[in-house]
């Protein structure tokens, strides 16, 4: 069985096909600058990327083209297009409806086209892609994979937030959390490499990246997670400011005469990392100049470790317990000062790291980082958030 994994933002369109049967990826690639001009870059393992300049007017055309590419006789990994058997959709937003993966019907689309106030970046642009596949694929079955499915078993008292009432009845106002697909992964994962059963398992999985995550995970489920709302709560990011006291808000309006639309900037797109630094939203640059002695820089880094911290011990208290702490995406998996002192001073929880490895270690590896003795368990994790929807895409189709 071979399925499409389709992964469409506001202009780009990212594809991968796997094949079930090995679990391998025949191809995979991105389109870009969708309704600017256009350009994909097509991978094959084994072979050289092919990138062709092309202009793409909308989603249709983009799809158009990975389909002819993806069945071209010399760059092709198919036949014809009747070898696809299902194509996946990464949503991120799935509302209060989709706790679970779903078939793509005209209902889905009709509600998720009713959510896109509350989802305004990734909605559109998501039924977008779904249509446009439905239009060149009619006869295909699609599912959709939602990040925020793993969330629907969060507690009320952890998901409604301490607004009037009527603001999460009547406008939807609540935490919903994001990354799922990836926390869902990850800690599937290390009930692996423990082989242990997920569900006697307490994980704290940590998602950090250029927007960054922390899900407590009991018995396989999820029961809070640090972003909210939107994918902006939480901790500091690379750009985003992560949790503030929302008074910060409006005194930026009242007394630097700031619009919402410029608030919305300053905290999304001008805060975290880059804020803070004032060199850079990328780890790397911030890690090197902090390591040479910038104040701002190890600031910055220091505001995120801390954070880090602190929701492993908030999630340890709200699970009675840890088994594991597991630390993946960009900067989980490649940045092993980042480990190093977030797991610091943590042996009061149980947690005895093994530095040496840590550094050691080659980027993007999995591994296990903790010491034998370690009571808690800390894991370094690739994560895979396409392998995740193609395998819930085949369980559904
Ligand atoms: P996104 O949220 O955009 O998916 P990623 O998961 O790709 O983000 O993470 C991007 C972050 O990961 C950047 O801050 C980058 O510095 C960091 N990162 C990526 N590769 C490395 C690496 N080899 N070493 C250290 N940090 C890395």
């Amino acid at each position: 069985m071979k399925i499409l994994i389709i992964n469409a933002g506001s202009s780009s369109l990212k594809y991968q096909l796997f094949d079930m049967a090995s679990g391998e990826v025949l191809a995979k690639g991105l389109c870009d600058r969708i309704g600017i001009d256009g350009r994909i870059t097509h991978k094959r393992p084994g072979h050289e990327n092919y990138v062709e300049e092309i202009s793409f007017k909308n989603h249709d055309e983009a799809l158009a083209c990975v389909i002819r590419l993806l069945t071209d006789e010399n760059l092709g990994v198919l036949k014809s297009i009747d070898e696809i058997s299902a194509v996946g959709h990464r949503v991120a937003h799935g509302g209060e409806k989709y706790t679970k993966s779903a078939l793509v019907d005209d209902e889905m689309i009709r509600y998720l086209e009713s959510i896109v106030n509350i989802n305004p970046l990734h909605g559109p642009p998501a039924i977008v892609g779904m249509k446009a596949c439905r239009k060149l694929m009619p006869n295909v079955k699609m599912a959709a994979v939602f990040d925020t499915s793993f969330y629907s078993e969060i507690p009320d008292y952890a998901y409604i937030y301490p607004l009037p009432y009527e603001f999460y009845k009547e406008h939807k106002i609540r935490k919903y959390g994001f990354h799922g697909t990836s926390h869902r992964y990850v800690s599937a994962k290390c009930a692996e490499l423990m082989g242990k059963p997920l569900k006697d398992l307490k994980i704290v999985t940590c998602h950090l990246g250029n927007g960054s995550s922390i899900t407590a995970v009991k018995n396989g489920v999820a029961i809070d997670t640090s972003m909210g709302f939107t994918p902006q709560g939480g901790i500091e990011m690379g750009t985003r400011s992560g949790n503030i006291d929302p008074s910060v808000l409006p005194y930026l309006e009242k007394e630097l005469g700031l619009s919402a639309d410029e608030v919305e900037t300053v905290i999304n797109k001008k805060s975290g990392l880059l804020g803070v630094s004032g060199l850079s939203s990328d780890s790397r640059n911030v890690t090197d100049q902090a390591l040479e002695g910038d104040y701002r820089c190890m600031l910055a880094l220091n505001i995120q470790f801390y954070g880090v911290k602190k929701y492993i011990g908030a999630y340890a208290a709200a699970m009675n317990g840890l088994d594991a702490v597991v630390f993946t995406a960009g900067i989980g998996e490649n940045d092993p000062y980042l480990r190093s002192r977030v797991c610091a001073d943590m042996e009061y929880l149980g947690i005895r790291f093994d530095d040496e490895k840590n550094k050691s270690l080659p980027k993007g590896t999995t591994a296990e980082l903790s010491t034998k003795d370690s009571r808690v368990k800390v894991f370094v994790i690739a994560t895979d958030e396409e392998y995740m929807i193609a395998q819930d895409t085949a369980a559904l189709v």
